[in-house]
């Protein structure tokens, strides 16, 4: 019999991404999602197979699986800035309420659950690099404190059923990844950069572009995932990629890569932007063995490969889709 996964997000980047990983590792996998940031054709190559299975359903509503469920991996949440600034509300529930839901769903299933947590759970830090035990310096208020403070919360929540009821929890803290199947237009600086050089258009750099990053490439995030969940550490694990560079160099990089003629312009820097952002990843070398083998020349080669054979109407399409159909029931 193949274990069954539950994997929320799973029209999302990482979630299709995910669904692809467990099948190929002999699991069922049940992907739900309920398409607000998502996108069906993530997982349009899976329709068939019959080790997949797909439910439209919000998880901030009671989800409801029949059966035996052994894992659960929960990553529906929007994940980029102009995400969730546009949908707030959504963005508090998915990681409150939505959490709140799986986690009994993982009590009452007895199956063991895994939760998508972040680097913006460290705000704009005052660590560098940022290590698990480090606190964080997050602006509560802020427009981008719904998402770190929903994350916190799914932090603490999903200890406390750890705590109080043995639950078996897992939990990543995911540094920015990129790749294939992000949106072209989701507004993070990859796609966003991308999407320009493919466009003709000038690229935008926020602020000064002094502020760093790292990045990590999806199938190395995937294998870190993969092998948290099925290790015996129930406290947060960074995942990502060390190697840090500035925004600005990193736009170079992109003319570079993408032969674009364009020119670099500056845009105002977002409120509560993070100055600096790289994850020491110690912890996840001493327990789980891992570390990212997929440099950023490689990894960004082939996202913008998958990029470029995209349809046009995907590479016009406005920056915001119309959310409303699934909101509402
Ligand atoms: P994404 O937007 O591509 O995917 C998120 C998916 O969740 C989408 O398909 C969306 O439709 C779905 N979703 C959102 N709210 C939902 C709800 N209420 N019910 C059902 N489905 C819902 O984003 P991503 O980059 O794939 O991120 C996936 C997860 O990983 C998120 O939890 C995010 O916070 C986390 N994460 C990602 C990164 C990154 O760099 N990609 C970094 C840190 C954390
Ligand atoms: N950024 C930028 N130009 C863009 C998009 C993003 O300079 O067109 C910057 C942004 O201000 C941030 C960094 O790139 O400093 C990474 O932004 P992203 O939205 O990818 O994710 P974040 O790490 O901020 O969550």
């Amino acid at each position: 019999m193949k274990k069954n996964v539950l994997i929320t997000g799973a029209a999302g980047f990482l979630g299709s991404h995910l669904c692809d990983k467990f099948i190929s590792e002999n699991f069922h996998v049940i992907g739900m999602d309920n398409f607000i940031t998502g996108d069906i054709s993530n997982i349009e190559h899976l329709k068939n197979n019959p080790n997949f299975q797909f439910i439209e359903h919000d998880v901030t509503e009671f989800v409801k699986i029949e059966g035996n469920l052994d894992y659960i991996l929960h990553f529906a949440s929007p994940a980029s800035p102009i995400d969730y600034l546009k949908i707030p509300i959504q963005t508090l529930k998915v990681g409150s309420l939505g959490t709140h839901n799986l986690l009994g769903l993982a009590k009452a299933k007895k199956a063991r659950i895994l939760i998508a947590s972040t680097s913006e759970v460290y705000g704009d830090p005052l660590v560098h690099p940022q290590t698990e035990d480090y606190y964080g310096n997050v602006n509560t208020i802020g427009p981008r404190g719904v998402y770190d403070e929903a994350k916190r919360f799914q932090e603490s929540i999903t200890m406390a059923y750890h705590r109080f009821h043995g639950l078996e929890t897992r939990i990543v803290r995911i540094f920015n990844t990129y790749g294939p199947r992000m949106r072209l237009n989701d507004g993070r600086v990859i796609p966003a950069f991308m999407g320009q050089a493919l466009r003709g258009e000038d690229l935008t750099i926020f602020g000064d572009g002094l502020q760093t990053r790292s990045f990590c490439y999806v199938d190395d995030q995937v294998e870190g995932i993969y092998r948290l969940l099925f290790s015996d550490y129930s406290y947060p694990v960074n995942i990502g990629n060390p190697h840090e560079i500035s925004i600005k160099d990193f736009a170079n990089e992109i003319i570079k890569l993408t032969k674009t003629n364009q020119k670099i312009i500056y845009k105002e820097l977002p409120v509560d932007d993070p100055l600096q952002r790289q994850p020491d990843i110690s912890l996840a070398k001493k327990i789980l063995n891992w570390s990212p083998i997929i440099g950023r020349q490689e990894g960004m080669q082939k996202t913008f490969d998958y990029f470029k054979k995209l349809p046009k109407d995907k590479l016009y399409k406005s920056e915001h889709k119309d959310f409303s159909k699934h909101i509402k029931k």
